[in-house]
């Protein structure tokens, strides 16, 4: 194209790739091919994070429950995905579950516990690692622990951080959302990081300890590969805490070693995957004691080199090596658990200026990325949402018809977003990309266990980089700009993936790719 050329003359610098060799003819979207799949076990693959209440309604009441999600199980298998992070689960008097009235039991909206094991067992029967949502750092202010702590004399009250006097204590302290940590009620203050109905729970107390412990053991029997920790870095914290003999990160870190260990006795390969929503360097230290930590701010460092369509220096792969790098020197075996956007945050494709072209390239990129990628429920779908949390969490869209559709929110934002039964039969929707891609990387070892090592070259339109395993090599190239890009390559490979795009070829001698088209290079 006489674009291209022009571009390309503006732009003299050579590709300096590794010797390549293309074999295949273009356009051949691979993908759907693989439907064996390699990766296995809780810590490969692609999770889906899902909001049970937004998912699949079976009695009709408009809320999503066990029922519901165990007979969608299809739906995950040819998606492709291999694990699911379950959002809170257990009893709660909040719509979110994320303050827990009772932890040994379902939400009464969500079903009963025959439902949740029935579930379990679909899941495990489909080869799905399932994940709970574990809130330990506070409780539901209606949990039985917390009202018995309201007297004095309760073998409970040290079970949370109550202060009659506030001697040693910052009364005034203020934390999440601006809001007092301390609350005060007739019997003394409390203390509440996040919300004065969430109580934290005060894990000085070894009894506190051990029913967390108990707690973990009674859900990895019922067959759970392990949990995402909500919260990590707050259990111990300067706003509530009154001994300061230790910095905050290393009584955190010493907590979640203890447990740690402790689920690793029961279940040696379980997964345990944290809320670290801090800075590199500090959610860094976690992996010393948990398998890994969520890469919070890689959706939104993403999304803007995407709608700038820049990448200087191939500057994004370089920075997403640095945090493995930081990861690996503090565990070899951590994993990045890398995502977009998830349940409390503005949903990604607005900041993807509601592109779907754009949508495709951010999925392209992460989803052939080193680490475990999570999917938050109705991203590959497009769906949109932003705050209050509620509209973040809005029903997946089945489709019209669907009976399993849940009705307990209505979505202002979702009008115009296409649904499942549109998309499923598109081959060129954002779902039939997102199928291909979760599909190519349970297939692909590279993918699911590779390393990943950026290739640098000179052209800012690309971001460039090798995933390489024992047993395979791949390159992977994004063409983030809007306008065509020609890489010169020399060598021999298999196209696995390539984005369906118009003007997509490739020669033994370069490749052509078309705005915002991505390909995956076996080599
Ligand atoms: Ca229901």
């Amino acid at each position: 194209m006489k674009k291209s050329r022009k571009l390309f003359a503006l732009l003299p610098a050579k590709l300096l790739l590794v010797l390549l060799l293309l074999l295949l003819p273009a356009c051949s979207p691979a993908a759907d091919s693989n439907s064996g799949r390699l990766a296995e076990g809780a810590k490969q693959g692609t999770y889906y994070e899902i909001f049970v209440r937004s998912f699949a309604d079976s009695d009709g009441d408009g809320i999503g429950d066990f029922i519901g999600l165990a007979s969608k199980m299809d739906y995950l298998v040819d998606l492709g995905i291999t694990g699911i992070w379950l959002m809170p689960c257990f009893a709660s008097p909040t719509y979110h579950g994320y303050d827990i009235s009772d932890y040994y039991s379902i939400h009464p909206d969500y079903g009963t516990m025959e439902d949740f094991e029935a579930f379990i067992a679909e899941a495990d029967k489909h080869g799905i690692a399932v994940i709970l949502d574990l809130v330990v750092n506070h409780t539901s202010s209606q949990h039985p622990w917390f009202q018995a702590s309201r007297d004095p004399e309760s073998p409970y009250r040290d079970w949370y951080y109550w202060t009659e006097d506030g001697e040693g204590v910052n009364l005034r302290a203020t934390a999440f959302g601006g809001n007092r940590v301390w609350n005060e009620t007739g019997t003394g203050h409390y203390a509440g990081l996040f919300w004065g109905e969430m109580p934290d729970l005060n894990l000085d107390n070894p009894d506190v300890r051990e029913e967390i412990k108990n707690i973990a053991a009674f859900w990895l029997d019922k067959g759970v590969a392990g949990f995402r920790l909500d919260a990590v870095p707050h259990i111990f914290d300067a706003a509530k805490t009154i001994s300061n003999e230790q910095s905050f990160s290393e009584r955190n870190l010493e907590w979640w070693t203890e447990f740690a260990d402790f689920c690793r006795s029961i279940d040696p390969d379980c997964f345990l995957v944290g809320e670290v929503w801090t800075s590199p360097a500090a959610r860094a230290e976690y992996v010393a004691a948990i398998d890994s930590v969520f890469h919070f701010d890689m959706g939104e460092t993403l999304a803007r080199s995407i709608v700038a369509g820049v990448n200087n220096g191939n500057a994004f792969a370089n920075n997403m090596k640095l945090e493995y790098d930081r990861l690996a020197e503090v565990n070899p075996d951590a994993i990045n658990s890398i995502f977009l956007s998830n349940h409390d945050q503005t949903r990604i494709i607005t900041a993807l200026r509601n592109d779907i072209d754009n949508m495709k390239m951010a999925a392209s990129v992460y989803l052939t990325m080193q680490g475990l990628p999570f999917v938050y429920y109705g991203e590959e779908l497009g769906m949109l949402g932003g705050k209050p949390d509620e509209n973040i969490r809005t029903p997946f869209l089945w489709g019209g018809d669907d009976p399993y559709l849940t009705t307990w929110r209505e979505s202002p934002h979702n009008k115009n977003t296409i649904p499942y039964d549109v998309q499923i039969a598109d081959p060129d929707s954002l779902l039939s990309h997102y199928r291909s891609l979760i599909r190519l990387r349970a297939a692909t070892p590279a993918l699911f266990a590779g390393v990943l090592e950026p290739v640098e070259q000179e052209n800012g339109a690309i971001i460039s980089y090798k995933m390489i395993s024992p047993e395979q090599t791949v390159l992977v190239l994004h063409n983030i700009s809007e306008a065509e890009q020609t890489v010169y390559l020399n060598g021999e490979g298999k196209i696995l993936f390539v984005t369906k795009k118009e003007g997509f070829s490739a020669n033994k001698d370069s490749i052509v790719l078309p705005a915002k088209c991505s390909v995956v290079i076996e080599q």
